[in-house]
């Protein structure tokens, strides 16, 4: 389209600058130097203009008013709850992750941030949301499956309170197949026949604003999104994940998850381990 009077012409000009240019070097032109001179200022002037005009306008400055204080939550401590410390000899999580033994006890080497993508969400079934205990689940993961610790990361009981699982350093136990790099947390209740109390909903959030902050999260996954076959953490639950990753800003689904590196694998006759 033909610019009109004023409007932008080539390079950014208007039509007026470029004759304002072509009369100032024509009523120079008696002195090459001083047309010389002229296209020099004219230059440097236009050179000044088109910087201030690509400084970008300021825009509103954004509301970063976090949802919650950006604090560590109150943690309930392993001695607190009387936890056991961690089996070695379990048969399912044998000593020492390496490259003969990947399905051993791994302890994650430098910065969290580079591991951790993704939380995923459970339910303690069959333990009952008022009734469950971080030591029954313990046991249950113990005992039962023959891990070496309680699979999750953190628990959350039917008051609201925040419990220490394994050590966030470790590679946990529940999703079977996508425990590398992922953060377990349960929640005490068996959702598919009761409902998550608010008082969890609200520890549950605030458990993972600060993992999002405190580890980068991207995203948050249900159990069950991960592993077909589970129906965890049950269907009370399900609509609180999308609402839950909404108010914080995080993806919902396993889509961020990227498997880390890891000692090549091997044969081994133990499972990867999934819970519920
Ligand atoms: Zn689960």
């Amino acid at each position: 389209m033909r610019p009109s009077r004023g409007t932008r012409a080539r390079g950014g000009i208007t039509r007026r600058e470029w004759l304002a240019w072509a009369l100032s070097l024509g009523g120079l032109t008696a002195s090459g130097a001083c047309s010389l001179s002229a296209l020099l200022v004219f230059l440097a002037r236009r050179a000044e203009k088109m910087a201030a005009q690509a400084t970008p306008t300021p825009s509103p400055t954004p509301d970063l008013t976090p949802t919650a204080p950006p604090l560590p939550p109150e943690l309930i401590r392993r001695e607190a709850w009387g936890a056991l410390p961690p089996d070695h000899t379990a048969e399912e999580e044998y000593g020492f992750a390496d490259a003969d033994n990947p399905t051993g006890w791994y302890v994650y080497e430098g910065d969290l941030a580079a591991i951790y993508t993704t939380a995923v969400i459970h339910h303690s079934y069959p333990l009952l949301r008022d009734s469950g205990t971080m030591r029954a689940l313990q046991d249950l993961h113990m005992r039962t499956r023959r891990w070496a610790d309680i699979g999750y990361h953190f628990g959350i009981d039917g008051k609201g309170a925040v419990y220490e699982g394994r050590d966030i350093r470790v590679r946990g136990a529940n999703v079977a197949g996508y425990n590398t790099g992922t953060l377990g947390i349960v929640l005490m209740g068996n959702f598919e026949v009761e409902t998550p109390s608010r008082a969890q909903i609200v520890a549950l959030q605030r458990l993972l604003y600060w993992l999002k902050q405190a580890y980068r999260l991207t995203h948050l996954a249900a159990h069950y999104e991960f592993n077909p076959t589970t129906v965890c953490p049950g269907r009370h639950m399900y609509p609180y994940l999308s609402l839950l990753a909404e108010s914080l800003g995080l993806q919902r689904g396993t889509g961020g998850y990227v498997p880390p590196q890891m000692p090549p694998k091997v044969q081994s006759h133990r499972r990867d381990q999934g819970c519920c």
